[in-house]
């Protein structure tokens, strides 16, 4: 465990919440900025640049000119490579302030910024530089009279908006296979988490990419985040949010120059428990880990938990011993579990949820109030729902918070039909001894990732994203730079 004073360190930060366009931090052009408030104590940390049209549209045109004249694109791929290993290099050397900035701005446990946020980051940086220099194209099987090649060019301006969640895990997503394939980046970080991204510029220039490439402007979504997305001069955009806020980023492609867009949406992801599967404590520590970490503000969190009913009173016990390990805590405190939801609006967002579980008739069986309110923070205890029915608010509507709705099922038709009966098709998990019966289930699951016997497996090696309402495309592995990437055929005549 740390042994770093975090609170010590907190008091004296002084985060930099200025914009950086084409290599310079610089102000909004209006000079308006917006105050961000920590929701660990609701304590100022500083002012941060307001960005508007005029701020996008100055970054973007930074980006289109260095995309436009190769200064990045046209670097032979294993110099790109050698920046983003330096770039990884710096994220891992400045792992503290960053995890301070990044637990600061938006409430989680400053225990899992410097395990997980900043390590993840590098690496996803870092494997997409490897791959650079290993990545061939194809020539086609055509006739002796012609060459086909068909090669991967990098796309040019890539806007990408993300959230406030895992803000530099969504980034590094968007940034990784982006700037490897050769592109320019705009990045606009959630009003809610803005500091870590702006950081993360600085180091990039740092390391050796050009200024242009990676610029970040911060500001609110009807402002920055839609003149971003309408841009003329943006060639894709790379969504992570809610699925409400993804529809309006096809209508923005639509009105303007049908720029590629790939939406990473919200989830409602099935946990599925089968009578068969022995080792039920395993089970419902796993639940417990997966739903209450960040606070239960996780695309994929497992929140619809389905058991069958031979199974269930066992399964809600053992559940509802797991949950009170993770009561909130300060999320500077390096012992703590649960941090801070985001803020106010989040909790009572959350609290309202609660609400329509009683309402409805569930039965909370632990938590379901909020915590540490004396700290001037957001907290929210890790709260379990018996007796849900996939039709109920709780069960249909993704809450991001921690608040778990069991639903009892009788057969294997049943489970896979209340499994499937969501918008969403983002994470799926399905609990059983029986090979044909995980198998089978595996299949039948309409999500972008399954898991059998565990949930929290995960690499940047492979494919993230969702089916149906859950998004389109794929972040993380080789396949993520099918985003940012066109393809062209070139052919030859050979005489
Ligand atoms: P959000 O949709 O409210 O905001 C996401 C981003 O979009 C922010 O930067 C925001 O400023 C911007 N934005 C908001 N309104 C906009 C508008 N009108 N025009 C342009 N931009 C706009 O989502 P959030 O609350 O920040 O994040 C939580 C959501 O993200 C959840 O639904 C969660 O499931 C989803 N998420 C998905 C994944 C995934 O990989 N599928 C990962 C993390 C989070």
């Amino acid at each position: 465990m740390s042994t770093i004073d975090w609170a010590a360190r907190a008091a004296d930060l002084r985060p930099d919440g200025r914009a950086l366009i084409d290599g310079k931090r610089v102000d909004a052009a209006d000079g308006q900025t917006f105050a961000k408030h920590s929701p660990i104590d609701n304590r100022l940390l500083g002012a941060v640049a307001r960005g508007q049209a005029a701020d996008i549209d100055a970054a973007v045109l930074a980006a289109r000119a260095a995309f436009d004249d190769r200064r990045w694109a046209g670097k032979a791929p294993a110099v790109r490579k050698k920046i983003l290993q330096r770039f990884a290099d710096k994220i891992l050397a400045a792992k503290e302030e960053l995890a301070l900035l990044e637990t600061l701005d938006m409430g989680k446990p400053i225990q899992y910024s410097l395990s997980v946020d900043v390590p993840s980051t590098a690496r996803c940086i870092a494997w997409y530089a490897e791959a650079v220099d290993k990545i061939y194209d194809e020539i086609a099987p055509t006739p002796d009279s012609a060459l086909a090649l068909i090669t991967r060019e990098a796309m040019g301006v890539i806007g990408a908006i993300v959230p406030w969640n895992y803000p530099m895990i969504m980034a590094a997503w968007k940034l990784g296979p982006a700037l490897a394939a050769g592109n320019s980046v705009v990045l606009k970080p959630s009003e809610k988490s803005p500091y870590t991204a702006l950081r993360l510029a600085e180091l990039a220039i740092e390391a050796g990419i050009p200024p242009g490439v990676f610029n970040v402007v911060p500001g609110f979504g009807h402002e920055a985040g839609e003149a971003l997305a309408l841009h003329m001069e943006v060639d894709a955009i790379g969504f992570t949010g809610s699925t409400r806020v993804g529809r309006r980023m096809l209508d923005y492609a639509g009105r303007s120059n049908l720029k590629r867009v790939y939406n990473e949406l919200g989830g409602k992801s099935a946990f599925v428990v089968f009578d068969d599967f022995k080792d039920l404590a395993r089970a419902a520590r796993t639940v417990a880990g997966s739903m209450f970490f960040n606070q239960g503000e996780s695309c994929n969190a497992p929140s619809r938990v389905l058991v069958q009913a031979s199974v269930a009173d066992e399964f809600v016990r053992l559940v509802a011993a797991e949950a009170p390990k993770y009561a909130p805590g300060d999320p500077l405190n390096p012992a703590t579990e649960l941090g801070a939801l985001v803020d106010e609006t989040q909790l009572k967002t959350v609290l309202g949820y609660i609400d329509a579980g009683h309402a409805e008739g569930g039965r909370c069986v632990t938590g379901g109030r909020q915590a540490r309110a004396e700290t001037g923070g957001y907290y929210v205890e890790p709260t379990v729902f018996d007796g849900i029915r996939n039709d109920m608010k709780i069960a249909r509507e993704e809450i991001f918070g921690p608040v778990m709705s069991v639903i009892r099922f009788q057969d294997e038709a049943e489970a896979l039909a209340l499994a499937n009966g969501s918008a969403y098709g983002l994470q799926a998990s399905v609990w059983s001894d029986n090979i044909n019966r995980a198998h089978r289930v595996a299949r039948g699951l309409r999500a972008g990732t399954v898991h059998v016997n565990q949930y929290d497996e995960d690499d940047i090696t492979v494919p993230f994203g969702g089916y149906k309402q859950s998004g389109n495309g794929r972040d993380k592995s080789l396949h993520a730079f099918d985003k940012y990437t066109e393809l062209k055929t070139t052919w030859i005549r050979i005489d």
